[in-house]
């Protein structure tokens, strides 16, 4: 088994050189007091790489601001951060898909002093779900969609290291049969899957929940809704109550790393995708340059 590419970050980072170093994957590299090993307290990225471009890795680094300053870590240096990705992307063998993932968090715990790690590895294989669809369940995700601006400490819609319920949720979809999972406020709106944004199509219309209900701004949603605008499509962040889904054209589970995921049963129901449009949009997300 190939070990994957690593990179270690250095805090404060060096006045000369890069705050980040290559090392060797099978070596130890974290030690068993970090917080990120002993609480899950820290924040992370999974940024896709295909044909040498690092998708959306602007966004990424944008959203890892905005974790970082609601998990109360140190601000990062978003240059540094880019060039540690392009370095340990470049460490690993050419693959045609590979997953770049930006490891942040609170450091040994009383050292006050971050730890960051960036690995490079495969994507795992994903084309059943990507040619075939998703069947999805419904699953309660136990709060309510105004509760992420009352309680922040929550971090509803941090993207934290903290992901055990998460999978949780989708070891038991699995075990019900089903693939995946799409997460449903207490007050019945649509929010997002454990590790995916829901985007949906109502004729001309394209929508996605608005982060404000409590979940994570999705990098791959921004780059469904530009190659729907190319389309002449209509985008909008919407709150949207779980009746309305029956009505959809079409239901997509979209992420970095499977892209677009058409729904293709929710709850057992069967529902329709176009397949023509899922091929387009696959295509525009693994090729078409983001401008990042
Ligand atoms: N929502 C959650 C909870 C996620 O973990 C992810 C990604 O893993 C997403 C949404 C989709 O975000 P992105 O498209 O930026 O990968």
């Amino acid at each position: 088994v190939q070990s994957p590419a690593l990179a270690l970050m250095t805090f404060p980072a060096p006045a000369d050189g890069p705050a980040h170093r290559l090392a060797d994957a099978t070596a130890p590299a974290l030690r068993a007091d970090d917080l990120a090993a002993t609480r899950g307290d820290g924040i992370f990225e999974s940024i896709l790489m295909t044909g040498g471009r690092l998708h959306g890795l602007g966004a990424h680094l944008r959203r890892m601001q905005r974790s970082a300053a609601m998990s109360g870590l140190p601000e990062i240096d978003v240059d540094a951060w880019a060039a540690a990705a392009h370095a340990v992307a470049a460490e690993h063998p050419a693959v045609p898909e590979l997953m770049v993932k930006l490891c942040y968090s609170r450091g040994i715990e009383g050292s006050g002093v971050p730890t960051g790690w960036l690995l490079a590895f495969p994507n795992g294989d994903v084309t059943r779900e990507r040619t075939e669809g998703a069947d999805v369940l419904l699953l309660e995700r136990g709060v309510s969609s105004d509760l992420a601006d009352r309680a922040p400490w929550l971090l509803l819609g941090a993207k934290t290291l903290s992901y055990a319920m998460n999978l949780a949720a989708q070891r038991h979809a699995r075990a019900a049969g089903a693939d995946d999972v799409l997460f449903t406020s207490t007050d019945g709106l649509v929010m997002e899957g454990p590790t995916s944004t829901l985007v949906a199509t109502y004729g001309d219309e394209i929508v996605t929940p608005v982060p404000e209900i409590g979940i994570l701004p999705g990098t791959t949603q921004e780059r469904v809704f530009a190659w729907a605008r190319g389309r002449g499509m209509r985008p909008a962040h919407v709150k949207l109550p779980v009746e309305q889904l029956a009505s959809a054209d079409t239901l997509w589970l979209v992420s970095s790393g499977r892209l677009c995921v058409p729904i293709r049963s929710l709850d057992g129901v069967a529902r329709r995708f176009d397949a023509g449009m899922q091929a387009d949009l696959l295509h525009h997300l693994t090729t078409v340059p983001d401008g990042e």
